[in-house]
């Protein structure tokens, strides 16, 4: 049983109340769907509550949770898949997760190939350890599923160690992105969402 959990410094509500204000202010996290969370330390996480608005997230709208610990109540449903991402890789500071239409509506799409492949485009770069234009970026797909326990110990079985590309879709639902520091999983988000929406556009034009 935990004693003592750690509070959480200004600079992570900070954080976590900018991502949310960003999401919103573009339409990713409609009718308080999405989540955020950061780091705090080596063992614990701070996430949003469940059921709030993340337009406007405040110290009171975050909870800390230990990475080895059960549960709070209260968090966001889908705190186990982002626990069980801090946990396989420490290197994670920051994981969001929004529920945007283009993230949405391909995910349904391509759920039969088990990913989205985007090709040819210079915001590739985006990405961590993206060079070029010219690698693909194959962003994962999984069927989604009301049991978040069961779903993140199958994300985690099929991503590898370390993935080439910092996020997922889950299908119909929406957009996981991570990285090492919340300004890093932000560029993921924006520079997936921006692939993705590109390539919404295209096959609307094909
Ligand atoms: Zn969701």
């Amino acid at each position: 049983m935990t004693l003592h959990l750690p509070s959480i410094p200004d600079a992570v509500t900070g954080d976590l109340a900018a991502i949310g204000r960003f999401a919103a202010a573009r339409g990713w996290v409609p009718a308080t769907s999405g989540n955020f969370s950061r780091r705090v330390d080596a063992g614990h996480i701070a996430i949003t509550r469940s059921g709030i608005d993340k337009g406007a997230i405040g110290a009171s709208d975050l909870i800390v949770v230990a990475l080895d610990e059960p549960l709070p109540a209260g968090v966001s449903a889908e705190t186990p898949l982002h626990v069980a991402r801090y946990r396989r890789n420490p290197a994670i500071g920051a994981i969001v997760h929004v529920h945007s239409v283009a993230a949405t509506v391909l995910s349904r799409a391509d759920e039969g190939q088990g990913s989205v492949t985007l090709h040819g485009f210079e915001m590739h770069k985006a990405l961590h350890g993206f060079t070029s234009h010219e690698t693909d970026v194959q962003l994962p797909i999984f069927s989604n599923g009301q049991d978040t326990e069961a779903l993140a110990r199958r994300v985690e079985a099929a991503l590898p160690d370390d993935p080439p590309v910092p996020g997922y879709l889950l299908s119909g639902h929406g957009l996981y992105a991570w990285g090492a520091t919340m300004d890093d999983a932000r560029r993921h988000l924006e520079g997936l969402e921006f692939l993705l929406q590109c390539s919404l556009e295209e096959r609307r034009i094909r």
